[in-house]
């Protein structure tokens, strides 16, 4: 039996470990050059920003166990429960000391990926997993539950200044602005104090043109005077509309990520997991750790 995974973000990689760890030989065919999806960090002036995920949260029990491990392993730390702007209590939001992406490049590790490969129609397996957002996966297979769902944009902007010269806030929640959604303090995040912010766009702005509106509203937000270097990276499918399921399935091909249930790390890491464990229930009839419903396409 042989089981392709395409993808290497959280659920790509989930599946796939999940797999080995039952026995069943998995490949991964990742079209980046790294880890990780939207899991991503960029390395910038000796050091990683996240660029994607801002940090990640976790009311699951196992994904909790997956966070601790991670702890354990020096890859994850608490980093905040308040958020300006946040409406009530938070939870806890976790960083990653070497950035988030390192979390999947701890997951990747000892699987059989292959980066650089950008696959164009379905795979020869048994199984295909396609773990990424259905308009991507729609480039692949014709699947009518990838065609369901529906997808914002993100803007993001990395900002590096000369100084740090705001108030320590870590991260704040912008309701109701035009421009910006979030605005996280990186160096805080990842403990090193940089004076870098990262400023995540509203949907709406991510489809304008006019990208150094990011840089007026995130210093007049925060009363910052300097001139901040900017890098930008868009992501056309950021986030999806909140789906029902735990992944879907026609035939033999699979489609898994976060589009299943809340558009968060957990949900990806959990819907990948799910996947893998629906794969091991059919062939060898193995009671699965956590029953899981699938939406058939
Ligand atoms: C700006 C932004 C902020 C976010 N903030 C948070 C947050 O604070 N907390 C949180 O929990 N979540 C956050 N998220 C969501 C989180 O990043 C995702 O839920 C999670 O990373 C999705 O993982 P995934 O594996 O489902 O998909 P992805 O990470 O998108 O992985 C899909 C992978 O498939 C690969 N791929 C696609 N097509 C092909 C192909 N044809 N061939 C080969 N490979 C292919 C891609 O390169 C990618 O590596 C944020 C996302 C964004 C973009």
């Amino acid at each position: 039996m042989t089981v392709v995974v395409v993808g290497a973000g959280i659920a790509g990689l989930a599946c796939a470990r999940e797999l080995v760890d039952a026995g069943v030989p998995a490949r991964v065919l990742e079209r980046a050059d790294v880890p990780g999806g939207r899991l991503a960090s960029r390395w910038l002036d000796d050091r990683y920003a996240d660029v994607g995920a801002a940090y990640v949260t976790a009311d699951d029990p196992s994904f909790q166990g997956r966070l601790q491990s991670w702890r354990i392993e020096g890859l994850a730390r608490p980093w905040t429960d308040t958020f300006r702007g946040q409406h009530g209590p938070g939870p806890m939001r976790w960083s990653a000391p070497g950035g988030l992406r390192s979390l999947a490049v701890g997951l990747a590790t000892g699987l059989e990926i292959t980066y650089g490969a950008e696959v164009t129609e379905l795979p020869d397996a048994s199984y295909v997993v396609l773990a990424m957002p259905g308009p991507e996966a729609l480039r692949v297979a014709d699947l009518p539950a990838a065609r369901e769902q529906s997808w914002d944009p993100v803007l993001t902007a990395v900002l590096t200044y000369p100084r740090r010269s705001w108030d320590d806030f870590g991260g704040a929640f912008v309701n109701d602005h035009p421009v910006l959604a979030t605005v996280c303090d990186d160096g805080d995040r990842r403990g090193d104090r940089a004076p870098v912010l990262v400023a995540h766009s509203t949907p709406q702005f991510a489809r304008e043109i006019g990208r150094t509106a990011i840089v007026e509203a995130v210093n007049g937000l925060l009363g910052i005077e300097d001139s901040p270097r900017a890098e930008y990276h868009l992501w056309p499918y950021a986030q999806p509309r909140p789906g029902r399921g735990d992944f879907a399935r026609r035939g033999n091909v699979y489609l898994c990520g976060d589009a299943f249930g809340r558009p968060r790390v957990q949900t990806a890491w959990l819907s990948g997991r799910a996947v893998a464990h629906d794969i091991v229930r059919e062939r060898f009839g193995t009671p699965s750790s956590s029953p899981r419903r699938s939406a058939t396409s």
